[in-house]
Parts: structure tokens; C-alpha cells; sequence
């Protein structure tokens, strides 16, 4: 099956829009997690998605966006932005997210948020943590998000190297096990402000990274206007 993996859209809907322009046609949308959070529109990114019949697992900001006490780690720009969001967000949102699984399985590839051991919280930013967190998996592969920054870690024979996936990056999984993220739809953190994103077909094993460019102008426009914290308006414009 080809599938298009999306990870941290943080209620941005013009990038959003702007990955489904680009993206070539799939079988299945797998989002994980963070759809809401930091942006301003997360009821249309959530529409969006539930037409699309995605595919989801829950992240810190959807399980803060429901009530949870997640936003109590969150520092003072993301937490003043998840107050705005449980403000704004319609029961038909409140719904959809409340579904969201920690983990969700398909094929041979497990989906979470953060990681296998800790799908909500946990952050793999190093071979080691992600060593760990492949030895948790209970399928072959696996995908997450989190960080907003696209990488793959490969497991050859108990070695595990990296790969640091530019625009257009195709990685072929072969007989290696793979941990791959996406990096983030709505918030990119990588130094590049465009979407970004990836295909996947679970049969063979192939990966391809993408990344969109968009307004991001009208998206700094749009949080300025209900009054979002200005470091994450000017982040939008760095990827950072
Ligand atoms: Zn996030």
C-alpha cells in the first residue's frame, strides 16, 4: 500500500492544503499526531483530515487540546496557544481527536507520536534513544514524529546508521529495518520553513521525503489576528 505520512500540522491549514496539491495519489493518510496546537486553525485541519478518512495517532498537543494535563509541560508560548485552541475548537473537532490511538498498526510499520515506549512524550533525537525505541517496536518499522525534523535511523545487522533526508530523498529499506519521521507539516524545525513530508510504500519498502512550499505569510496573518504568541508567528518564517 502507498501511503502519505504527515506528522505535526499544528492546525495549519494553508500548508496542509499545500501537501495534498503536491502529493501524488495514495492509499491510505496517516497523521501523527499534533494536528492541532501552535496554529491557527485547527477546526479546518481537522475537517480536512476526516474527509480524507486519515489515519491518526494523538500527540501531546491533541491529548492537551482534550482537557489533558500535557499542557502543563508545555512552556508559555505553546501553553497560551493551547488555551486559545481549547477555547476555539468545535465539539466535532473535540470528537475526532478523542478517537486517536497512542499507537496504531499497519502492515508491518507502528505509528506513534514521540516513540514506541512513550508515544505521547518521548523525543528521539539520538541513536541511542532511537536504538531503544526500536527494540521496543512490535512490528519491523516505524514511524514518528515530535521533533519537527525529517531523519531516518536504519538497522543493518544490529548497526544503526542515519540519514538527515533533504526534498526529494528516497530511501530504499531493503532487508533494514527503518524508524522514519516525516518531519513536520506546520511547523517545520529543521531550518526550512517549507511543509514537510513523505510517501511511503509498505510493500517495498521505499520512502520518499517531499516538502512543500506555502503562504506562509497568510498563516503569521492569520495568528497575529486571533492573537497568537509572536515567537511562534516569526518562527514559521525561520523553520525553526
Ligand atoms: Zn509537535
Amino acid at each position: 500500500m502507498r501511503a502519505l505520512v504527515l506528522s505535526d500540522i499544528h492546525a495549519n491549514i494553508a500548508a496542509l492544503d499545500a501537501v495534498l496539491a503536491d502529493a501524488p495519489s495514495v492509499d491510505e493518510v496517516w497523521a501523527l499526531g499534533d494536528v492541532v496546537g501552535y496554529g491557527p486553525e485547527p477546526d479546518a485541519v481537522v475537517d480536512r483530515l476526516r474527509e480524507l478518512g486519515a489515519l491518526g495517532v494523538c500527540g501531546n498537543h491533541d491529548a492537551a487540546a482534550l482537557g489533558g494535563d500535557e499542557i502543563e509541560s508545555f512552556n508559555i508560548d505553546a501553553r497560551r496557544a493551547m488555551e486559545w485552541t481549547r477555547a476555539v475548537i468545535a465539539d466535532t473537532t473535540k470528537a475526532w481527536l478523542a478517537t486517536l490511538p497512542e499507537r496504531l498498526v499497519r502492515d508491518d510499520w507502528t505509528l506513534v507520536h514521540g516513540s514506541p515506549r512513550d508515544p505521547i512524550w518521548e523525543y528521539i533525537t539520538s541513536t541511542p534513544v532511537a536504538r531503544a525505541a526500536m527494540s521496543d517496536l512490535e512490528t519491523r518499522h516505524g514511524l514518528h514524529g515530535h521533533t519537527h525534523v525529517p531523519i531516518g535511523y536504519l538497522e543493518d545487522d544490529g548497526v544503526l546508521g542515519t540519514m538527515s533526508p533533504g526534498a526529494g530523498s528516497v530511501l530504499e529499506l531493503g532487508g533494514r529495518r527503518g524508524l522514519l519521521n516525516p518531519g513536520s507539516v506546520g511547523q517545520p524545525r529543521d531550518g526550512i520553513p517549507t511543509a514537510s513530508w513523505l510517501v511511503l510504500d509498505t510493500r517495498s519498502g521505499t520512502a520518499v521525503w517531499r516538502r512543500t512550499a506555502y503562504d506562509v505569510a497568510s498563516v503569521q496573518a492569520a495568528m497575529e489576528a486571533v492573537g497568537l504568541p509572536s515567537r511562534l508567528v516569526e518562527r514559521l518564517a525561520l523553520g525553526l
